[in-house]
């Protein structure tokens, strides 16, 4: 098989254009070809967390100006970045870890270029549910992200909604509220097949897929650290 090259080989970095630069989500080696090239080519890049980006620019020996935009200061560096773009400045904008977009701030930064008619271009790339997804062994397909339950305000109508499903549900959770979460999914959902993926593509990459009951037995045993991606099936245990 061949692939045709002669729509997409070669696309300069184009002046006053947003680039959504997907990063690894753990493992340093799994980035574009055409997001470094990105990343190399722009005239600024705005990261979530700019100590982050640095080590990863660093890997790859990319040296340009890079500026924090993140929820606390998202509000004043939308206009800064949007007037920069409008002078001909290509910005790229990247996140803590994945696609940018995915359950962190680059959304709004986006929309506002769009509103704008700045030509928005993303390089497709890490996301941390999709493979958790694909390794978990539940039905891929139709799936719903749901990404961060609320903390506190509508967790439990959320939960509740979230229970009638019917579609493989996708959750994103830190290790402070993981036993919790599992708690509160078993009152609502019951004992669901389910899988957990703790620290995708890094070092302690560990994916269970189990019972609800026992991975709330798995997780009560020991210390949780890791980031992690629940999956709940519509399949009862
Ligand atoms: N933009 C990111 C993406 O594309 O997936 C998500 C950012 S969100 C602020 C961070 C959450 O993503 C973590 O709390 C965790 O739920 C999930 N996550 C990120 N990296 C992960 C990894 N290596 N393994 C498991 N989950 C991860």
């Amino acid at each position: 098989m061949t692939h045709d090259t002669s729509d997409s080989a070669d696309i300069p970095v184009t002046h006053g254009v947003l680039y959504i630069v997907s990063t690894p989500i753990g493992n340093l080696e799994d980035i574009s070809l055409r997001a470094l090239k990105v990343l190399s080519s722009v005239d600024i890049i705005a990261a979530e967390d700019t100590r982050k980006t640095g080590i990863l620019l660093n890997h790859y020996n990319i040296h340009k100006p890079l500026v924090s935009y993140y929820s606390y200061n998202e509000e004043r560096r939308i206009p800064e970045l949007i007037e920069k773009l409008k002078s001909g400045n290509s910005i790229a904008v990247v996140s803590d870890a994945g696609t940018p977009g995915v359950s962190d701030p680059a959304f709004r930064l986006i929309k506002a270029a769009i509103d704008e008619d700045i030509p928005v271009a993303a390089t497709p790339g890490p996301t941390a549910f999709l493979p958790a997804l694909i390794s978990s062994g539940l039905p891929i397909q139709p799936f719903l992200f749901e990404g961060f339950l609320p903390v506190k305000k509508g967790r439990q109508t959320k939960l509740q909604e979230l229970a009638k499903e019917q579609r493989t549900v996708i959750l994103y959770e830190s290790p402070f509220r993981l036993l919790r979460t599992l708690q509160d999914i078993q009152t609502h959902f019951g004992n669901r097949k389910i899988c957990i993926a703790r620290e995708l593509t890094k070092k302690f990459e560990e994916i269970i897929t189990t019972s609800l009951s026992q991975a709330i037995k798995h997780y009560s045993a020991k210390s949780i650290k890791g980031e992690f991606v629940i999956i709940i099936s519509t399949e009862r245990m």
